[in-house]
């Protein structure tokens, strides 16, 4: 079933791209002008620019209006009635008469994914300008016509030769991989092929993967120590594997450093999250389709983080084209891309946004598909309207974790049954909710009535006691029927 939809998707969307990328020409013509048809009118015989000068005047003792006789091609351009046409055609030296054909610009298209996460509006408000994200991938093709504006450079890690090399001969991609990566975050937004989620985003191609796609350790290292060197806001990261501890010092390190590490969460599907993205430094990706369900080759498990399209996902490949790839790496650049459009809104706390302002879906709350849920540009780029670095997040399990909660802390609950049965670690208290007591109105996120599964905020007011923090207002409301623990 979803494979049938997947399958029908792509034949419709080869369908729809090859016929607005490739060079377009319009079947028809211009004609019904009062002074005829407008034509080319070839010619038996050479070309040259002596027979140019006869062939313009064969055609205008047909009556024909000339508007150039060319030198290149034995051909004239011209205006004729139909009935001088008729007659022309029958003239010993005319090869051919056919209609001068309109042609186009070779138009951009939007990929399905980027409508999906509804980047065009969230471009009302952000394009991403001024955020360097960096593509740790097989590099990227540095004169791609679609996105080589966008691009600010690149480095290249693999192997001991011209390690560190930022020629672009080095670090230009061959496999495709990662400019396939780099078009998802940051295709220009200009007349032909494709859109990225971020189309002024700033791309850095870090090559740290081999032309056959794999890449070592340290050299990955290197990539996310150069991503810290080189202030780079955040780091896309399409490949995985096992975990050492090296490459988790060097996610934990960047993450202090304030880059943002997005990873995809691997392509095995019932397989578990393989590494950087597993790591909590590191936002892992699951891979959804046009119906936002989870794909068949995506992995799946606890640190799922954000889902996002993977599925018949279009984008540039080296030289100068475009493909359809599939996989968790193709959803991990739409996230980073999300991330890019954040930051240049001037959100502070980037991985909170992306998590509250997701569509949550599969089961209500977060889960090991879909994480927090698909990302939404258009929800992360509105300011949340207060200061999310006041955010505590519990997850389903917190009681056992630890987390304490104190007097002023705003704490989100991702779970509707978890709370329910809340104990916040301070001890004090023990939330009983009932279903009507529970509602939540910021306009732009969830409205939560009463029966209604979703996500929920609440927090422990300025005053004490239990509230729910009304953004529409920027009021608490004390909760009167907490019972103390
Ligand atoms: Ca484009
Ligand atoms: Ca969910």
């Amino acid at each position: 079933m979803l494979r049938h939809s997947s399958t029908r998707f792509l034949s419709m969307a080869a369908a729809v791209f090859c016929l607005l990328v490739l060079f377009v020409t319009d079947m028809s013509f211009a004609q019904g002008e009062s002074s005829g048809k407008r034509v080319l009118v070839g010619f038996k015989g050479e070309k040259g620019r002596q027979i140019a000068q006869q062939r313009r005047n064969i055609v205008s003792n047909y009556g024909g209006k000339v508007h150039h006789s060319f030198h290149i091609i034995p051909a004239v351009s011209a205006r004729l009635s139909e009935k001088a046409l008729a007659r022309l055609k029958e003239h010993p030296q005319v090869a051919y008469i056919e209609d001068d054909v309109i042609m186009r610009a070779e138009a951009q298209t939007t990929p399905w994914g980027i409508n999906k996460i509804d980047a065009p509006t969230a471009w009302g408000t952000s394009r991403g300008a001024g955020v360097h994200v960096a593509i740790l991938d097989t590099g990227i093709d540095y004169d791609h016509p679609d996105l080589d504006d966008n691009i600010d450079g690149g480095v290249y890690f693999v192997g001991l030769i011209n390690d560190g090399s930022t020629n672009p001969l080095h670090w230009d991609d061959v496999r495709g991989h990662g400019t396939h990566c780099a078009g998802t975050v940051a295709a220009e937004d200009n007349t032909i092929g494709v859109v990225g989620v971020a189309p002024e985003a700033r791309l850095h191609a870090v090559k740290v993967l081999n032309d056959s796609g794999s890449g070592s350790t340290s050299d990955v290292v290197q990539g996310i120590e150069w991503c810290v060197d080189n202030n780079i806001d955040i780091a896309s990261m399409s490949f995985g594997g096992s975990s050492t501890a090296s490459l988790q010092s060097a996610c934990n390190a960047a993450n202090s450093a304030g880059v943002l590490l997005v990873s995809s969460a691997g392509n095995g599907y019932g397989g578990p999250v393989g590494y950087p993205a597993a790591y909590n430094s590191v936002i892992a990706v699951s891979a959804t389709d046009s119906s936002d369900v989870i794909a068949g080759l995506s992995s799946t498990g606890p640190q799922v983080e954000l889902a996002a399209p993977g599925v018949n996902v279009i984008s540039t490949v080296p030289g100068g084209t475009y493909a359809s790839k599939q996989g968790t790496s193709m959803a991990c650049p739409h996230v980073s891309g999300v991330a890019a459009l954040v930051m240049a809104a001037g959100i502070a706390d980037v991985r909170t946004q992306l998590r509250i302002t997701a569509v949550d879906l599969g089961a209500p709350g977060k889960d090991n598909y879909y994480g927090y849920g698909r990302v939404d540009a258009a929800a992360a780029v509105e300011d949340p309207g207060f200061d999310l670095s006041g955010l505590v997040y519990m997850p389903q399990d917190a009681p056992d974790l630890g987390y304490s909660v104190e007097e002023g802390d705003l704490v989100y609950f991702n779970s509707f049954d978890f709370v329910q049965s809340l104990n916040t670690a301070t001890g004090g208290w023990s939330i009983h909710m009932p279903t009507d007591w529970v509602y939540f109105d910021w306009p732009f996120y969830y409205e939560l009535v009463p029966g209604t599964p979703g996500i929920l905020w609440f927090a422990i007011p300025p005053a004490g006691g239990i509230g729910v923090y009304h953004f529409s207002t920027s009021q608490w409301e004390v909760l009167p029927q907490i019972i103390p623990w």
